[in-house]
């Protein structure tokens, strides 16, 4: 054997022991924490995955804010490019070509109005502008309690049957009906960002969108995520209830979030269709759990809207749905699914089973 046929054979036996030792040691590797916040959406947005190859971890996660974006560019209601920005402007004028993103949502809207009878209704945009708690304002000063007949107004364009769809074109026949998916997009957008991620191999993490979470399959130990439902008391970062899931999404919506302040009384954003108002019961928040983020956002609005007694009864109704219900006055009522799962970590609460 020549010198040169010996030094090749060595070269490869080198590169081969190289290759095994370098996998071995990427196998024993401990995934790295990856993480990256974004204002979106109007409001906080946290990814956080675990990988072993932080840079394509990076990729990821700016591959997953991308989707957001895209998503925030087609159903914003103040981007005035917007599907749904248009969509409004020219109702009673114009069918407006929309992305297949605002198809799927508004599709889901119309199929969760159905669901809730009309508790969870995307159309009701108009209402929701009048009360001016959809979208945050620099300006500090609330805006003016709408009048009684303002709202009975605004209360008769909200019906969804004025919504024609024709393949990728809608059209609202109504002039005075606008359309807000300020309660479902959010959750869409997560479940997006998780679908972009898990098609880029991340296997451990989450999409938080403002409280709308979905946590991808469980910790990199193989322990479950910790969720913690917080105090809704103003400024409080108390947790009041515990619960473990693994490949889940988490949503709540409460009376605490938006709101305005007139005269020592609060006025929240999430609507009752049928007063025209900010829905008043007995309820402080409802979380959802849920096998989708999209799902979770609209069960929590439409659950807040029914109260406590209808709104656990609709839930129990539902497969792969559970929630957890939370009242002005410390009491906490758990669907069936979930109740034995729950951790009580705020002793002035009582749970109910
Ligand atoms: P949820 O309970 O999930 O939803 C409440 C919201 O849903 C209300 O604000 C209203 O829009 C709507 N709603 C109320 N009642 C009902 C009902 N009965 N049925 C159906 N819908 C109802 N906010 C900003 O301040 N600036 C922005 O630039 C901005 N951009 C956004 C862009 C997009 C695409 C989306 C989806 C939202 C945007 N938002 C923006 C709004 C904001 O970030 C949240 O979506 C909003 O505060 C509601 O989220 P939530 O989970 O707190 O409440
Ligand atoms: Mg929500």
């Amino acid at each position: 054997m020549s010198n040169k046929t010996l030094i090749t054979k060595a070269k490869i036996v080198l590169l081969v022991i190289f290759l095994i030792l370098g996998l071995t040691i990427y196998r024993f590797q401990k995934p790295q924490l990856v993480q990256e916040n974004q204002f979106v959406l109007g409001t906080f947005g946290q990814i956080h995955l675990y990988t072993k190859s932080p840079k394509s971890g990076n990729k990821a996660i700016n591959q997953a804010y991308q989707r957001i974006r895209e998503i925030e560019n087609s159903m914003s209601i103040i981007i005035s490019d917007s599907d749904i920005y248009q969509l409004n402007e020219n109702a009673g004028i114009k069918p407006i070509k929309v992305t297949q993103d605002t198809l799927n949502v508004i599709h889901k809207g119309l199929e969760y109005y159905e669901l809730t009878k009309g508790a969870f209704n995307i159309g009701l945009g108009k209402i929701s502008k009048l009360w001016g708690v959809n979208i945050e304002t620099d300006n500090k000063i609330p805006p003016a309690i709408p009048k009684e007949e303002e709202i009975l107004d605004a209360k008769k364009h909200i019906d969804l049957y004025q919504l024609e769809i024709n393949n990728n074109e809608l059209f609202i026949k109504d002039p005075k009906m606008s359309i807000d998916l300020g309660g479902i997009a959010k959750g869409y957008a997560v479940d997006e960002a998780v679908r972009t991620l898990e098609g880029l191999g991340i296997k451990s993490g989450f999409v938080n969108l403002g409280g709308d979470i979905f946590v991808l399959g469980s910790k990199p130990d193989g322990t479950a995520w910790q969720m913690g439902i917080q105090s809704p008391e103003l400024g409080s970062s108390n947790v009041i209830v515990k619960i473990q899931l693994r490949n889940s999404s988490i949503v709540t919506s409460g009376d605490y979030q938006r709101y305005i302040e007139k005269d020592n009384k609060r006025y929240h954003h999430i609507i009752d269709p049928s007063t025209g108002y900010p829905a008043e019961n007995e309820l402080t928040s409802v979380t959802i759990i849920s096998d989708t983020t999209i799902k979770g956002d609209s069960y929590s609005t439409a659950a807040f809207v029914m109260g406590l007694e209808k709104g656990l009864d609709f839930i129990e109704n539902l497969e792969n749905t559970e929630a957890i219900f939370l009242t002005k006055d410390k009491r906490i009522y758990a669907s069936s699914g979930i109740r034995d799962e729950i951790e009580l970590m705020d002793k002035e609460y009582k749970l109910f089973k």
